[in-house]
Protein backbone atom coordinates (compact mmCIF):
# COMPACT_ATOMS: atom_id res chain seq x y z
CA UNK A 1 0.00 0.00 0.00
CA UNK A 2 2.78 2.36 0.60
CA UNK A 3 5.36 3.09 -2.12
CA UNK A 4 8.50 5.00 -0.27
CA UNK A 5 9.45 8.36 -1.83
CA UNK A 6 13.38 7.72 -3.18
CA UNK A 7 14.28 3.97 -2.93
CA UNK A 8 18.20 5.50 -2.54
CA UNK A 9 16.86 7.07 0.56
CA UNK A 10 15.51 3.76 1.67
CA UNK A 11 17.43 3.11 4.97
CA UNK A 12 15.55 -0.26 6.36
CA UNK A 13 12.52 -1.95 5.81
CA UNK A 14 12.41 -4.23 8.55
CA UNK A 15 9.95 -6.98 8.62
CA UNK A 16 7.84 -6.22 11.92
CA UNK A 17 4.88 -8.28 13.45
CA UNK A 18 2.17 -7.26 15.77
CA UNK A 19 3.72 -7.61 18.79
CA UNK A 20 6.87 -5.53 17.69
CA UNK A 21 8.09 -2.66 19.02
CA UNK A 22 9.50 0.28 17.68
CA UNK A 23 9.89 3.93 18.79
CA UNK A 24 8.71 6.88 16.99
CA UNK A 25 7.08 10.17 17.25
CA UNK A 26 5.13 13.05 14.99
CA UNK A 27 3.88 16.38 15.82
CA UNK A 28 3.91 19.92 14.26
CA UNK A 29 6.74 21.32 15.42
CA UNK A 30 9.22 19.32 13.70
CA UNK A 31 11.41 20.59 11.42
CA UNK A 32 10.20 17.52 8.33
CA UNK A 33 6.82 18.77 9.39
CA UNK A 34 4.65 17.67 5.91
CA UNK A 35 7.26 15.91 4.08
CA UNK A 36 5.61 13.99 4.49
CA UNK A 37 2.79 14.31 2.36
CA UNK A 38 4.60 14.83 -0.96
CA UNK A 39 5.59 12.85 -3.56
CA UNK A 40 3.44 10.38 -2.24
CA UNK A 41 2.11 7.01 -3.70
CA UNK A 42 -1.38 6.34 -1.86
CA UNK A 43 -4.01 3.89 -3.17
CA UNK A 44 -7.60 4.15 -1.61
CA UNK A 45 -9.12 1.73 0.32
CA UNK A 46 -13.40 1.27 0.25
CA UNK A 47 -13.07 2.32 3.68
CA UNK A 48 -10.73 5.58 2.79
CA UNK A 49 -13.29 6.47 -0.14
CA UNK A 50 -16.35 6.64 2.39
CA UNK A 51 -14.52 8.61 4.45
CA UNK A 52 -12.78 11.74 2.63
CA UNK A 53 -15.77 11.80 0.38
CA UNK A 54 -18.57 11.94 3.36
CA UNK A 55 -15.92 14.23 4.81
CA UNK A 56 -15.40 16.36 1.88
CA UNK A 57 -19.66 16.26 1.49
CA UNK A 58 -18.77 14.99 -2.22
CA UNK A 59 -20.72 12.14 -4.10
CA UNK A 60 -18.37 9.28 -4.71
CA UNK A 61 -18.08 9.87 -8.32
CA UNK A 62 -17.42 13.41 -8.42
CA UNK A 63 -14.55 12.73 -5.74
CA UNK A 64 -13.16 9.84 -7.86
CA UNK A 65 -13.04 12.11 -10.53
CA UNK A 66 -11.73 14.80 -9.20
CA UNK A 67 -9.17 13.49 -6.66
CA UNK A 68 -7.89 10.18 -8.13
CA UNK A 69 -6.10 8.56 -10.67
CA UNK A 70 -6.96 4.56 -11.56
CA UNK A 71 -4.27 1.58 -10.39
CA UNK A 72 -4.44 -1.99 -10.56
CA UNK A 73 -3.92 -3.79 -7.29
CA UNK A 74 -0.56 -6.25 -7.17
CA UNK A 75 -0.64 -8.76 -9.61
CA UNK A 76 -3.81 -8.66 -10.60
CA UNK A 77 -6.06 -6.78 -13.23
CA UNK A 78 -8.51 -5.53 -9.99
CA UNK A 79 -8.47 -1.88 -10.42
CA UNK A 80 -7.81 0.88 -7.41
CA UNK A 81 -8.45 4.38 -7.49
CA UNK A 82 -5.18 6.32 -6.26
CA UNK A 83 -5.02 9.51 -4.73
CA UNK A 84 -3.90 12.33 -7.77
CA UNK A 85 -1.15 14.31 -6.60
CA UNK A 86 -0.83 18.25 -7.23
CA UNK A 87 1.12 19.02 -10.43
CA UNK A 88 3.96 20.74 -8.82
CA UNK A 89 7.53 20.03 -8.90
CA UNK A 90 6.93 18.43 -5.36
CA UNK A 91 3.83 15.93 -6.42
CA UNK A 92 1.80 17.15 -3.22
CA UNK A 93 -0.98 15.43 -1.85
CA UNK A 94 -3.58 18.07 -3.00
CA UNK A 95 -5.07 17.85 0.91
CA UNK A 96 -2.31 19.38 2.27
CA UNK A 97 -2.46 23.11 3.59
CA UNK A 98 0.84 24.99 4.24
CA UNK A 99 -0.17 26.43 8.03
CA UNK A 100 -2.43 23.16 9.26
CA UNK A 101 -0.98 20.11 7.58
CA UNK A 102 -3.69 17.82 7.08
CA UNK A 103 -7.00 19.69 5.65
CA UNK A 104 -8.70 16.11 6.43
CA UNK A 105 -6.80 15.13 9.09
CA UNK A 106 -9.60 12.46 11.12
CA UNK A 107 -10.74 10.73 7.64
CA UNK A 108 -7.20 10.79 6.50
CA UNK A 109 -6.43 7.24 4.51
CA UNK A 110 -5.29 4.12 6.25
CA UNK A 111 -1.75 4.43 4.30
CA UNK A 112 -1.15 7.64 6.20
CA UNK A 113 -2.57 6.67 9.63
CA UNK A 114 -0.53 3.72 8.94
CA UNK A 115 3.20 5.70 8.38
CA UNK A 116 6.01 4.72 9.05
CA UNK A 117 4.94 1.44 9.08
CA UNK A 118 4.41 -0.50 5.81
CA UNK A 119 1.20 -2.67 6.00
CA UNK A 120 0.14 -5.73 3.53
CA UNK A 121 -1.92 -9.02 3.55
CA UNK A 122 -1.21 -11.99 1.93
CA UNK A 123 -3.01 -15.92 1.17
CA UNK A 124 -1.15 -18.13 2.77
CA UNK A 125 -2.08 -21.72 0.78
CA UNK A 126 -0.75 -23.57 3.27
CA UNK A 127 -2.58 -21.87 6.46
CA UNK A 128 -5.80 -21.67 7.93
CA UNK A 129 -5.59 -18.05 8.41
CA UNK A 130 -4.31 -15.14 5.77
CA UNK A 131 -1.03 -13.81 6.83
CA UNK A 132 -0.67 -9.72 7.90
CA UNK A 133 3.02 -8.49 7.67
CA UNK A 134 4.29 -4.65 8.39
CA UNK A 135 7.62 -3.23 7.76
CA UNK A 136 9.12 -0.30 9.47
CA UNK A 137 9.86 2.47 6.33
CA UNK A 138 12.82 4.42 7.25
CA UNK A 139 13.00 7.65 5.01
CA UNK A 140 15.93 10.35 5.27
CA UNK A 141 13.53 13.36 5.72
CA UNK A 142 11.21 11.73 8.29
CA UNK A 143 13.29 12.93 11.85
CA UNK A 144 10.93 10.91 14.54
CA UNK A 145 12.61 7.53 14.13
CA UNK A 146 13.84 6.69 17.42
CA UNK A 147 12.20 9.94 19.40
CA UNK A 148 9.15 9.60 21.57
CA UNK A 149 7.21 6.61 23.07
CA UNK A 150 8.19 3.09 22.38
CA UNK A 151 5.25 1.02 20.76
CA UNK A 152 4.27 -2.36 19.24
CA UNK A 153 2.80 -2.45 16.24
CA UNK A 154 -0.70 -3.29 17.47
CA UNK A 155 -0.80 -0.27 20.02
CA UNK A 156 0.37 1.87 16.93
CA UNK A 157 -2.25 0.52 14.62
CA UNK A 158 -4.87 0.97 17.78
CA UNK A 159 -3.78 4.47 18.18
CA UNK A 160 -4.09 5.54 15.05
CA UNK A 161 -7.81 4.53 14.66
CA UNK A 162 -6.92 1.26 12.46
CA UNK A 163 -9.07 -1.33 13.60
CA UNK A 164 -12.15 0.43 12.54
CA UNK A 165 -10.61 0.39 9.37
CA UNK A 166 -9.67 -3.45 8.82
CA UNK A 167 -13.61 -4.16 9.78
CA UNK A 168 -14.95 -1.94 7.10
CA UNK A 169 -12.72 -3.20 4.78
CA UNK A 170 -12.88 -6.97 5.45
CA UNK A 171 -15.02 -7.98 2.41
CA UNK A 172 -12.74 -6.21 -0.08
CA UNK A 173 -9.44 -7.85 1.03
CA UNK A 174 -11.15 -11.10 0.99
CA UNK A 175 -12.23 -10.44 -3.09
CA UNK A 176 -8.72 -9.58 -3.73
CA UNK A 177 -6.79 -12.41 -1.35
CA UNK A 178 -9.52 -14.90 -3.15
CA UNK A 179 -8.45 -13.25 -7.06
CA UNK A 180 -5.00 -14.14 -5.95
CA UNK A 181 -5.63 -17.58 -4.81
CA UNK A 182 -6.80 -18.08 -8.53
CA UNK A 183 -3.16 -17.42 -10.26
CA UNK A 184 -2.37 -15.40 -13.45
CA UNK A 185 -3.89 -17.59 -15.78
CA UNK A 186 -7.65 -16.64 -15.10
CA UNK A 187 -9.01 -13.50 -16.43
CA UNK A 188 -11.94 -11.62 -15.20
CA UNK A 189 -14.30 -9.46 -18.45
CA UNK A 190 -13.66 -5.70 -18.59
CA UNK A 191 -17.57 -5.33 -17.66
CA UNK A 192 -16.88 -7.47 -14.21
CA UNK A 193 -14.20 -5.05 -13.33
CA UNK A 194 -15.74 -2.69 -14.08
CA UNK A 195 -18.52 -3.31 -11.63
CA UNK A 196 -16.17 -4.37 -9.10
CA UNK A 197 -14.60 -0.63 -9.09
CA UNK A 198 -18.16 0.56 -8.74
CA UNK A 199 -19.35 -2.00 -6.28
CA UNK A 200 -16.10 -1.18 -4.38
CA UNK A 201 -15.24 2.27 -4.33
CA UNK A 202 -18.06 4.63 -6.15
CA UNK A 203 -20.78 3.37 -4.16
CA UNK A 204 -23.32 6.49 -4.58
CA UNK A 205 -23.36 4.96 -8.36
CA UNK A 206 -23.65 1.82 -6.41
CA UNK A 207 -26.91 2.33 -4.88
CA UNK A 208 -28.46 3.46 -7.62
CA UNK A 209 -27.47 0.54 -9.26
CA UNK A 210 -29.29 -1.36 -6.48
CA UNK A 211 -32.30 0.77 -6.51
CA UNK A 212 -32.58 2.25 -9.46
CA UNK A 213 -32.20 -0.26 -11.91
CA UNK A 214 -33.82 -4.12 -12.28
CA UNK A 215 -31.38 -5.36 -9.81
CA UNK A 216 -33.81 -6.10 -6.60
CA UNK A 217 -36.01 -7.65 -9.68
CA UNK A 218 -33.19 -10.41 -9.67
CA UNK A 219 -31.50 -10.18 -6.16
CA UNK A 220 -33.41 -11.20 -3.12
CA UNK A 221 -32.22 -8.31 -0.39
CA UNK A 222 -34.50 -8.52 2.88
CA UNK A 223 -36.41 -5.35 3.79
CA UNK A 224 -34.29 -4.70 6.70
CA UNK A 225 -30.66 -4.77 4.74
CA UNK A 226 -32.31 -2.65 1.88
CA UNK A 227 -33.21 0.33 4.38
CA UNK A 228 -29.92 -0.03 5.94
CA UNK A 229 -28.25 0.03 2.31
CA UNK A 230 -30.05 2.87 1.53
CA UNK A 231 -28.57 5.30 4.29
CA UNK A 232 -25.31 3.93 5.41
CA UNK A 233 -22.27 3.39 3.07
CA UNK A 234 -20.68 0.75 5.37
CA UNK A 235 -24.18 -1.48 5.32
CA UNK A 236 -23.63 -1.07 1.38
CA UNK A 237 -20.07 -1.55 1.17
CA UNK A 238 -20.71 -5.08 3.04
CA UNK A 239 -23.53 -6.05 0.83
CA UNK A 240 -21.82 -5.22 -2.78
CA UNK A 241 -18.72 -6.86 -1.60
CA UNK A 242 -21.43 -10.06 -0.59
CA UNK A 243 -22.65 -9.57 -4.28
CA UNK A 244 -19.03 -9.48 -5.68
CA UNK A 245 -18.27 -12.40 -3.89
CA UNK A 246 -21.36 -14.04 -5.46
CA UNK A 247 -20.91 -12.09 -9.26
CA UNK A 248 -16.83 -13.21 -9.30
CA UNK A 249 -16.61 -16.36 -7.23
CA UNK A 250 -20.05 -18.16 -7.29
CA UNK A 251 -19.48 -18.04 -3.49
CA UNK A 252 -21.63 -16.65 -0.21
CA UNK A 253 -25.63 -16.37 0.71
CA UNK A 254 -27.20 -13.58 -1.86
CA UNK A 255 -29.98 -14.96 -2.64
CA UNK A 256 -31.68 -15.20 -6.51
CA UNK A 257 -35.28 -14.32 -6.89
CA UNK A 258 -36.90 -17.87 -8.04
CA UNK A 259 -38.57 -16.15 -10.89
CA UNK A 260 -35.74 -15.06 -12.64
CA UNK A 261 -35.25 -17.23 -15.92
CA UNK A 262 -31.58 -18.52 -16.82
CA UNK A 263 -30.05 -15.77 -18.81
CA UNK A 264 -31.95 -13.06 -17.36
CA UNK A 265 -29.43 -9.88 -16.65
CA UNK A 266 -29.44 -6.34 -15.38
CA UNK A 267 -27.55 -3.78 -16.76
CA UNK A 268 -25.08 -1.71 -15.15
S1 LIG B 1 -4.05 12.79 3.16
FE1 LIG B 1 -3.26 14.17 4.71
S2 LIG B 1 -1.75 12.96 5.86
FE2 LIG B 1 -2.14 11.89 3.91
S3 LIG B 1 -0.56 12.62 2.48
FE3 LIG B 1 -2.39 13.93 2.23
S4 LIG B 1 -2.07 15.69 3.58
FE4 LIG B 1 -0.64 14.07 4.23
S1 LIG C 1 8.10 12.99 11.63
FE1 LIG C 1 7.90 11.83 9.71
S2 LIG C 1 5.70 11.40 9.63
FE2 LIG C 1 5.97 13.11 11.09
S3 LIG C 1 5.78 14.99 9.87
FE3 LIG C 1 7.95 14.46 9.91
S4 LIG C 1 8.22 13.29 8.01
FE4 LIG C 1 6.04 13.29 8.44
Amino acid sequence: MYAPKDKKELITPVRLGLQSRFTFTCDKDMACFTKCCRDIYIILTPCDIIRIKNKLEMDSAEFLAGFTRPGKIDNTELPVPVLKTLEDEDKTCPFLTKEEGCSIYDARPATCRYYPIGAGIFHNKDEAADERFFALIKEGHCLGHDLGEERTVAEWRTNQGLDDYDDVNAGWIELILKRKSLGPFVTIPDKTLQMFFMACYNLDAFRRFVFESRFLDVFDVPEDQLNKMKEDDIALLDFATKWLKKTLFGEGDIAIKEKVVEGDSIET
